[in-house]
């Protein structure tokens, strides 16, 4: 732990005017990682002045997204809203303009043909400077005005160091004295995220690079707040195969849509974090050991490419280590009806089994559920194109056989003994045993693509088995 990284304070501050976005919750897990691997404090700021397209249902939404990754602010630390704080940040501009940092400006808004205009004519859409030198009466104050700051005279450039980015340097020719309270009275982004900041003692602002444009007007602000400013790191966003912003063209983008589809908390944060940020080519990762892995160091700076395929190789291997009362649980998460039903379907123990038998090869908890809630039903189709590589004149025989000799079965039921069955039904016609098991597992689950057949019918039970595979006998009978 270096000497800047003590009394660390980080946040999260999402905007509630959508769900959770999967480029959201991987800055919030970069800060949460920093803030736990320093002894730092993980908080979160609710940025919801944008009232026309806040609402309590994204906001609802995307604290259940973070509580669902366990990024919840620490304990003893309130969320912070930062709609109620608007007048400490009118205060603030008020004493930037009594400093004389800041000023007001009567000008009328321009509209969009004078803005066309001056972009057209190479000007950029910068502030002409009418009111800067202004003087003002505290009567001027009752009329309608913008506050701006105040450039600088002897600025000629602005440069923070960036943990991720590198030094990044803006020309004053860049800047202008921009607006930090509207017209209307309500204070713009980056002054609010200033003031908050600096309320909240952060020491670290963690956020995706989409923000970095932002951040050399937010520096002029910690400065004319005589304020020390914190230190940046802005993240490399997430990509989609064209090498753009990952957008929903691409794949699914909120958090909400990746719940639903089954995956794990647990291994969607492995991958988002494992996405920007790398230690060796190590790709599975406990919480506990990215926490103490994870630096900012090690972040990179080009964005990573969201490959959804690997994202359900990860998943996979998440599912094949938990219990199967773990993912019955994470499975409530997903959607409490899924488990009601497979109650409803299956005994206790048998539902146990056959979820262990399906999480070796399922890559959600959804396809988990289809396939084990699925297998309660006898299969509507059975598709014999699908056996047509293994189908020979024995196949019917065996068919046969295999089910009488079921029917005789005395003895424990185990993947075992029905194993050694179907072994003896093709030694005595001298078939390889995956002649019989792929017609076996067409006639039980429908398909060709299944855990083992002998430990399926070890589990579903004869009965089950033999009906269904007399079933396949009718329709494969000439
Ligand atoms: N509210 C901003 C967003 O949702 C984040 C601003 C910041 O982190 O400074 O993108």
């Amino acid at each position: 732990m270096t000497e800047q990284h003590t009394n660390v304070r980080v946040r999260f501050a999402p905007s509630p005017t959508g769900h959770l976005h999967i480029g959201g919750v991987r800055t919030a897990l970069f800060n949460w990682l920093f803030a736990r691997h320093t002894g730092g404090t993980y908080l979160v700021r609710v940025e919801d002045t944008d009232v026309q397209r806040s609402t309590d249902v994204f906001l609802a939404s995307q604290l259940r997204s973070l509580a669902w990754f366990g990024l919840m602010p620490d304990a003893q630390q309130p969320i912070v809203y930062q709609m109620s704080r608007v007048q400490e940040h009118i205060k603030a501009a008020n004493s930037l303009v009594a400093q004389e940092r800041a000023y007001p400006c009567f000008c009328p808004p321009r509209d969009a043909d004078e803005v066309i205009h001056e972009l057209e004519q190479g000007h950029g859409s910068k502030y002409s400077g009418t009111c800067r030198d202004k003087a003002y009466t505290p009567e001027d104050l009752q009329k309608p005005h913008a506050i701006r700051y105040k450039l600088p005279k002897e600025l000629s450039s602005v440069e923070f160091h960036d943990l991720v980015v590198g030094t990044v340097k803006t020309d004053r020719d860049q800047l202008d004295d921009f607006v930090i309270v509207r017209r209307d009275g309500t204070p713009v982004y980056n002054f609010c995220v200033v003031i908050d900041d600096l309320f909240m003692k952060i020491t670290h602002v963690i956020r995706g690079q989409d923000h970095i444009s932002n951040t050399p007007k937010q520096v002029l602000l910690y400065r004319a707040l005589d304020a020390k400013e914190p230190l940046f790191a802005h993240i490399s966003l997430i990509l989609g195969p064209s090498g753009a912003k990952l957008s929903k063209r691409d794949a699914a983008v909120s958090v909400e849509e990746y719940r639903l589809e089954g995956y794990l908390a647990d291994a969607l944060a492995n991958y988002l974090v494992r996405l920007g940020w790398s230690h060796g080519d190590q790709e599975i990762f406990t919480r506990d050991q990215l926490v103490s892995l994870f630096s900012l160091d090690a972040v990179g700076k080009k964005g990573g490419i969201f490959d959804s395929k690997k994202l359900q190789w990860l998943n996979g291997i998440y599912m094949r280590q938990k219990t199967a009362d773990q993912l019955l649980t994470a499975l409530q998460d997903v959607n409490n009806v899924y488990v009601a039903d497979l109650a409803a379907l299956w005994e206790p123990a048998t539902l146990h089994q056959l979820i262990d038998e399906y999480k070796q090869r399922c890559v959600t908890l959804v396809e988990l559920f289809k396939n084990v809630s699925g297998l309660a039903h006898d299969p509507e189709l059975l598709d014999v194109h699908l056996i047509a590589k293994w189908r020979s004149a024995t196949t019917l025989p065996m068919l046969e056989a295999f089910a009488d000799g079921l029917d005789r079965f005395d003895g424990p039921c185990t993947h075992d003994t029905v194993q050694a069955l179907a072994e003896q039904v093709c030694a005595s016609v001298q078939a390889s045993l995956v002649t019989l098991a792929q017609p076996l597992r067409l006639a039980l689950t429908g398909s060709i693509a299944s855990p083992s057949v002998f430990q399926l019918i070890a589990i579903i039970g004869i009965e089950r088995a033999h009906r269904r595979i007399r079933r396949l006998i009718t329709v494969l009978a000439p």
